[in-house]
């Protein structure tokens, strides 16, 4: 890619090839837009990422237009689907009646749409989506009850704001007196639905029907499997708007661990942790390494090379002017170190250091901090 394209391209180049306009390098990891292109040895993995709840085909492919891609990934995605036992066993039954069609609300959380689940594997649910966003709350209730629901919904308006709207069924836990005065209490504006014509609020019961479907393949404890239903839910973009509930409530992508796959976040990452290991890692050298040794007398430090180890922590060393000198690994640093945050103190002050003229890569300097005074030292 980087030295150019074969003139006569081959057959298994050819994907990438009718998109090398689009395609970039970050941090040696191919992208295709803004989607990293995942080599073969990590293929099995990310599928199994975006395989996690088993959201199903669908939905499996819309979490990876977002994050993946390599050649034939639709396929690999149908075909996992397909041998996945949990997957086919629990299939969505096809739609049936026609959803009553709302108007789509310009802005998120003005209409909610809400009902009850279950029970299933013993317990009940209050169900409740935003039909701007589709972002979908399940909570485990211990009733139908007004009681049980007005505190789940209070929980809930006190994170996201009180919607205008709320439409339900005509269950008698909304129809109550104590849930009527809620709503007013509230500002909201109560719909109750046709009972002639339930699916008119189709869209908590198509949000109830997925919640089911996705729960009843999952193993673990219900609480545990709920939040990572609703977690890869909220993640996933809607096919009718190429946006994930997420981005369409709170105005941001939530970062998820599918994001650790980007280069410019893996890079932070690694960078991070391997500062981490060096900052911690008790140093360590082999003979023939180069290093600086620290001569406490004279307050510098000076080249040398490792030329014996005699214990973990100490070392014979060999000066560039053939003196060997026997040290402790405290006094002892890596030519090629560059920083040492947490480490300056045990290395004590440094006012000069000598060896410059030996190094090819001076190693970089942060900048001063300004109310410090100036260091005339090569080395922080
Ligand atoms: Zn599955």
């Amino acid at each position: 890619m980087l030295s150019g394209w074969p003139s006569s391209t081959n057959k298994d180049l050819q994907p990438y090839y009718n998109r090398r306009e689009e395609l970039s390098v970050v941090d040696g990891c191919i992208l295709w837009g803004s989607r990293v292109i995942i080599p073969p040895q990590g293929r099995t993995e990310v599928l199994a990422q975006l395989h996690e709840t088993h959201p199903g085909e669908n939905r499996m492919k819309a979490l990876a237009l977002s994050y993946v891609w390599w050649p034939g990934l639709d396929t690999d995605i149908a075909t996992k689907v397909q041998h996945c036992h949990h997957c086919q066993e629990n299939r969505n039954s096809p739609a049936k009646a026609p959803l009553h069609l709302w108007e789509w609300p310009t802005q998120p959380w003005t209409r909610l749409h809400m009902d009850h689940a279950g029970p299933f594997q013993g317990k009940l649910f209050l169900v409740l989506v935003d039909s701007h966003s589709k972002w979908l709350e399940v909570h485990i209730v211990p009733s139908t009850s007004a009681e049980a629901t007005i505190k789940v919904l209070k929980s809930i308006f006190f994170t996201h704001g009180i919607p205008e709207q709320i439409v339900t069924d005509n269950g008698t836990g909304f129809k109550s007196g104590e849930f009527q005065d809620f709503m007013s209490q509230m500002g909201i504006q109560h719909i109750c639905t046709s009972p002639y014509h339930p699916s008119s609020n189709g869209l908590a019961e198509r949000a109830v029907q997925t919640f089911k479907s996705t729960v009843s393949k999952l193993e673990g404890p219900m609480e545990h499997c709920l939040t990572q239903f609703l977690f890869k839910y909220r993640v996933t973009p809607q096919t009718t708007t190429n946006l994930s509930p997420a981005q369409l409530l709170m105005g941001r992508k939530l970062r998820t661990t599918l994001d650790l796959l980007h280069p410019d976040t893996s890079k932070r990452v690694e960078d991070k942790q391997r500062k981490l290991m060096t900052d911690k890692r008790p140093r360590t050298f082999a003979v023939g390494d180069k290093v600086f040794v620290r001569d406490v007398l004279h307050k510098k430090w000076i080249p040398a090379m490792v030329i014996k180890i005699t214990g973990p922590l100490s070392y014979h060393v060999e000066t560039n002017a053939g003196v060997v000198l026997r040290k402790h690994v405290d006094h002892l640093c890596p030519e090629d170190m560059t920083t040492s945050t947490g480490q300056s103190e045990d290395w004590g002050p440094t006012t000069t250091i000598t060896p410059t003229t030996t190094r090819t890569n001076p190693p970089q300097q942060p900048p001063a901090p300004p109310l410090e005074p100036v260091r005339h030292s090569t080395r922080v």
